[in-house]
């Protein structure tokens, strides 16, 4: 007999799914909702597609938007951290060309942030962000996963964190 998703069948699922489109720590969404986190990371890899974060904005307004919003540009805006720790590793080491591709790599990603906060705060009634689905968002991706392409741990752990909030895109980055 197939088993149910106990998630799946949650008078609360869309708000459970919206937290964890938002990036939040599955841990603390089955804390929350009194669920195990077995059934919650299974629902996750199962259930959940990217495209849940634009219904759960539809459904729950632009607050849920700006929390899972905000929950993306902490991760970038960490991204951006590890990168300019990496930034200051290659200037020790005299790796001015990596040291150079990735200093412009961190400026982009600034600027995208602040496009990306602009934007929302132009449109207070918007009910369509889906940030992780943008093409520039993805474009951030691919440029931050190619300037760490001579860092294979910061590669690692970046694409880690991405793919944590399912923001990685699809097919392999790498390739
Ligand atoms: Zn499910």
């Amino acid at each position: 007999m197939a088993r149910t998703c106990t998630v799946c069948t949650l008078p609360a699922r869309d708000r459970v799914d919206s937290e964890l489109a938002g990036g939040e720590s599955p841990a603390a969404i089955a804390r929350r909702h009194r669920l195990s986190e077995d059934a919650l990371r299974r629902h996750k890899s199962n259930h959940l597609s990217p495209a849940l974060a634009k219904v759960a904005v539809e459904r729950f307004g632009t607050d849920s938007a700006r929390q899972a919003f905000d929950s993306v540009v902490d991760r970038v805006e960490s991204l951006v951290g590890r990168l300019e720790s990496l930034l200051t590793l290659a200037e020790e080491k005299g790796a001015l060309t990596g040291g150079s591709n990735v200093a412009r790599e961190i400026r982009q990603s600034l600027e995208l942030i602040a496009r990306l906060r602009g934007e929302l705060d132009e449109r207070p009634t918007f009910t369509t962000v889906n940030v992780l689905t943008t093409p520039e968002f993805a474009q951030a991706v691919a440029a931050i996963l190619g300037a760490t392409e001579r860092y294979p741990d910061a590669r690692i752990a970046i694409a880690d964190a991405l793919d944590a909030i399912d923001a990685l895109p699809e097919g392999d980055p790498s390739s």
